[in-house]
């Protein structure tokens, strides 16, 4: 498999400080891709700039060979690079089901052809995308409460339609902040499925986590991060016992 995303010597300064020092590497097309690292190591940071919420002081990311840098978030989402929907874009007053439908159809909407012929082809979209959501929620495990109010959520399973609808725009790399903080150990083994059977249908999946055990038992290649700058790449076995990475995790 090719490179779907290559990041080439990106960097981000906040005034004085370097949040991103010169950091490149490449996600191959299918992967599950984590970016590890101390708090303050610039995750997050390096997240905002593959989604093209923050704009690089240097270097550039390349998607499927095309700059992105530079590029509005949404126009980079309309590509195929998207970031999981916070809960405030969730619309609580809706079903589960309508909130996965609504973001397909924003997403055909998007598209020329969905805007100028949309009106033509409604309801053969309407039948379409009914089934196109309920597949996505039986893979985020959402299929049984598909008809309740989002407003009625649980963390998790409001966690879940995020997920969902960031699917339903049929994304090419999905970008996943910190996908199993605040949940418990049942709850993170659901997830980690969860983010398999949606690489398996195809996703790239590029995730920024604290969870270490999770991240060992997720991702295919592991990328560190410390005070801005790339320490180490590899497998989690790798990973697991490279010596910056441990003098990095336990201080010395
Ligand atoms: P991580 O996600 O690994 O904890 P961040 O990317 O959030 O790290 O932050 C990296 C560094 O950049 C930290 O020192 C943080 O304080 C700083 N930083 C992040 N965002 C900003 C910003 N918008 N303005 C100034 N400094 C920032
Ligand atoms: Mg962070």
């Amino acid at each position: 498999m090719g490179d779907i995303l290559q990041i080439s010597g990106l960097t981000k300064r906040f005034g004085g400080l370097v949040a991103v020092n010169n950091v490149s590497f490449s996600v191959h097309e299918g992967e599950i891709l984590a970016v590890i690292g101390p708090n303050g190591a610039g995750k997050s940071t390096l997240f905002k700039l593959v989604a093209s919420f923050l704009r690089p002081t240097a270097g550039e990311v390349r998607f499927q060979g095309k700059r992105i840098s530079g590029l509005s978030p949404h126009v980079v989402a309309r590509m195929g690079v998207v970031r999981t929907f916070q809960e405030t874009t969730i619309f609580k007053g809706m079903t589960v089901r309508d909130n996965v439908i609504i973001a397909h159809q924003l997403r055909a909407r998007a598209s020329l052809p969905g805007f100028y012929f949309g009106s033509l082809t409604a309801r053969e979209d309407e039948a379409e995308f009914g089934r196109s959501a309920d597949e996505i929620l039986e893979l985020l495990g959402l299929e049984r409460i598909r008809d309740e109010p989002a407003l009625s959520l649980p963390h998790g399973h409001l966690r879940a339609l995020g997920m969902a609808i960031g699917l339903a725009t049929r994304p090419k790399v999905l970008l996943l902040d910190e996908p199993f903080a605040g949940m418990n150990h049942d709850e993170t083994v659901r997830a980690v499925d969860m983010v398999r059977g949606v690489r398996n249908r195809g996703v790239t999946i590029l995730l920024v986590e604290h969870d270490m055990p999770a991240v060992m038992r997720i991702s295919d290649r592991i990328v560190v991060l410390n005070f801005g700058e790339k320490i180490a790449e590899g497998t989690p076995t790798e990973i697991r016992h490279n010596h910056k990475v441990i003098e990095a995790y336990l201080g010395i």
